[in-house]
């Protein structure tokens, strides 16, 4: 495992598997959440990474059985964990009363204030987010690529908190996990001109050195803009720092692995205080 850049993160190690948490999080009470890596199952051999992604290479059995241990790492519930098909979208699904079934929508964000409920989203490379509103007790999981960041995915999520729980963004909390970061985000001019116009001058993008007409991306930047813009205090907004690209011995990296890449959650969720 590698060093953090910052100090804001705590590598744990929970009945055999190991994920990252945020200690800001950690301070509030009931709440639980974690943002897996590609080992703990077994000896950790590179054939048998800790996949928790419905893949067309792992079987659903085996997703579902580490999915299972990955919440019960976290000390949340086995079961439910509500997820969605993820499609770069600005769609933000609120769970307000306990689904009698769950067929997974299309979506990006989940949202929720239900004890005793689990949300994640799934990622390898896209920056997972989890909000935390200490105040409501409302939580949420977003996947922003570089779509849904264009598409404000995030700052759309923070306005539902506002609308439907009364949140106060400036109480919010916001973790950003492990994802693609600008040393290895190689992208086109037509990526880059998008950001670029939507943020100029904010320099989100760099040329790439001996590669023509292309640019790296700052996708994590872009997010903090856009989470300050929906009116997050920087201070609340605390970044892992690392790449899954560059750490493939830790994180699934689609760009670095391809179509053989695994997914990581971002879990989070409230156990239930009882009346
Ligand atoms: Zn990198």
């Amino acid at each position: 495992m590698v060093c953090m850049p910052e100090s804001a993160f705590t590598l744990n190690q929970s009945r055999g598997l190991p994920f990252y948490s945020c200690r800001a999080f950690e301070e509030l009470p009931g709440l639980r959440h974690g943002f897996s890596t590609r080992t703990g199952d077994g000896d950790n051999r590179p054939s048998r990474p800790f996949n928790l992604g419905y893949t067309e290479w792992d079987t659903a059995g085996r997703v579902d059985r580490n999915r299972r241990r990955f919440l019960s790492a976290l000390s949340l519930p086995e079961n439910p964990l509500f997820t969605l098909r993820q499609v770069h979208s600005n769609r933000v699904h609120i769970i307000k009363e306990m689904p009698a079934f769950w067929n997974p929508p299309e979506g990006d964000a989940l949202l929720t204030r239900i004890e005793g409920v689990s949300i994640a989203v799934q990622s390898a490379d896209c920056l997972p987010l989890l909000i935390a509103d200490p105040q409501t007790n409302a939580v949420a999981a977003v996947h922003s690529g570089w779509r849904g960041t264009l598409l404000q995915i995030a700052a759309g999520t923070i306005l539902s908190m506002k609308e439907v729980f009364r949140s106060d963004p400036k109480c919010l909390l916001v973790a950003m996990g492990p994802g693609i970061r600008s040393c290895c985000y190689e992208v086109g001019p037509e990526v880059f001109y998008l950001f670029d116009q939507k943020h100029p001058g904010a320099g989100l993008a760099v040329a790439a050195s001996g590669h023509p007409g292309k640019f790296h991306l700052d996708l994590a930047k872009a997010l903090k803009i856009e989470l300050r813009a929906a009116g997050v205090e920087p201070q609340n907004i605390y970044d892992i720092g690392l790449c899954t690209c560059c750490n493939t011995d830790i994180f699934f990296s689609h760009r670095a692995e391809g179509a053989r890449s695994g997914r990581m959650l971002a879990v989070i969720g409230r156990t239930e205080t009882g009346p």
